[in-house]
């Protein structure tokens, strides 16, 4: 026969209603609650594992049927970890002491999912420019939920309209049990389709004419998200309890998931911006200076002194034109520079004047001595043949970290 240990615990009979199971639940958690009540020792723990057994369809189903005994032969349904509070109730190694050793994982443990069901989070993407991550903006996102409707007040009708679905005897969920043998028990579960998983059904001449019964309406809502100085790409802000609504459930979070988008000039890394600039080589031998807009639209000047040489593919810093320090917008990381040095075309000083070129930048290594038996060939264009594929890749990729300059230049020399 079954035991009524879970009933008592939560000072309940055995045709309590869900209702009456909660708010029972409700004042003893408050009374027995350690902080308040250190004293009162396992109490708290029994009466937690009653509610969340009584108040799970599938598991009261169980319970009434076969009693604490049948629940743990369910171990297998997601009664894992529940072997101390079995021990609660039988006072130590109890008659089922030593059973539950095999149940491993998953499953409820103190202090989860206490209280009132939660609803699903819901979790938007928003696309940020990168200039907004810079200043901060604040963008509004208009997005429909469900409200628990004023008509009714989540009812679906008038009081007491709501009649449990007799096919399901409440509970939304019909359980097949099947005894497979001495303690061994099979249960399938399905979704009542009567009261549609609800466990309550209304008289179609009764339902609320504003929500049709649904106990809910769909509402715009328009969440202001404000986009702080310094956010990043995957950055959370959570708007807590805007999610949908519904009688009985603490509705849950709407998560807005920043997107950075791409942005044309500058690259970002963490609280630091890389940005590429191409000058000529006269510009890399003997100085420039250029306009950056930033995003915040202000023109920076950045100069390069003549006489100090910019190689291709060298990087140079700004110190605090990065981004702003998320929560600490004063404090900016760096800005790098990545200079791509555009050579000349061929021929581009007349014949006389490379000899002067020459000179200034400081003449030719000695002469290489060729032997008589050298063998002279001719240098041509590099055309990529099947094989060669990753040479081609590794010399003249311009994003290479250490561009092989040489090779640039064997390209140039025989176009
Ligand atoms: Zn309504
Ligand atoms: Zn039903």
């Amino acid at each position: 026969m079954a035991d009524n240990k879970l009933y008592e615990a939560l000072g309940v009979s055995r045709t309590a209603s869900d209702s009456e199971i909660r708010r029972n639940y409700r004042r003893l958690a408050k009374e027995y609650h350690p902080d308040k009540n250190p004293a009162a020792g396992d109490k708290f723990k029994e009466i937690s594992f009653a509610y969340e057994v009584l108040t799970n369809p599938e598991k009261r189903e169980i319970y009434d049927r076969y009693g604490l005994k049948g629940l743990q032969e369910g171990g297998e349904s997601g009664f894992a970890g529940a072997e101390d509070l079995f021990g609660h109730f039988f006072g130590g190694g109890g008659p089922f002491g030593g059973l539950f050793g095999g149940f491993g994982g998953g499953g409820f443990r103190h202090g989860q999912r206490r209280g009132p069901r939660r609803g699903e989070n819901t979790v938007h993407r928003l696309k940020v420019s990168l200039e907004d991550m810079y200043n901060g903006k604040v963008s509004k996102l208009q997005l429909s939920k469900n409200t628990i409707c004023t008509a009714c007040g989540g009812e679906g009708g008038p009081p007491g309209a709501l009649q449990p679905c007799r096919m399901c005897n409440g509970r939304g969920i019909k359980i097949t049990i099947t005894q497979l043998g001495p303690g061994m028990v099979q249960q399938m579960q399905s979704r009542c389709l009567d009261c549609d998983g609800e466990g309550e059904v209304i008289n179609e001449r009764d339902r609320c004419q504003v929500c049709m019964g649904r106990k809910v309406t769909q509402q715009t809502k328009l969440l202001e998200v404000h986009v702080d100085k310094g956010m990043k790409d995957e950055q959370r802000i959570t708007f807590h309890g805007e999610g949908d609504q519904m009688p009985g459930v603490e509705p849950g979070d709407v998560i807005i998931v920043l997107q950075e988008k791409a942005h044309e000039v500058f690259q970002r890394s963490g609280a630091d911006l890389m940005m590429k600039q191409t000058v000529t080589l006269t510009e890399a031998l003997c100085g420039f200076t250029t306009v950056i807009k930033h995003l915040d639209g202000r023109n920076i000047v950045v100069k390069h002194p003549p006489g100090s040489v910019l190689v291709p593919g060298c990087i140079r810093g700004i110190e605090g034109q990065g981004m702003p320090i998320y929560k600490n917008p004063y404090e900016k990381g760096d800005l790098y520079i990545r200079v791509d040095v555009e050579f000349p075309e061929n021929y581009f000083a007349p014949e006389g004047k490379l000899k002067e070129l020459e000179a200034l930048l400081g003449g030719r290594p000695a002469a290489q001595e060729i032997a008589a038996d050298a063998e002279e060939v001719n240098m041509t264009d590099f055309e990529e043949s099947p094989g060669s594929g990753g040479f081609r890749g590794q010399y003249y990729n311009e994003d290479d970290d250490h561009p092989h300059t040489g090779g640039q230049h064997v390209q140039c020399a025989h176009q």
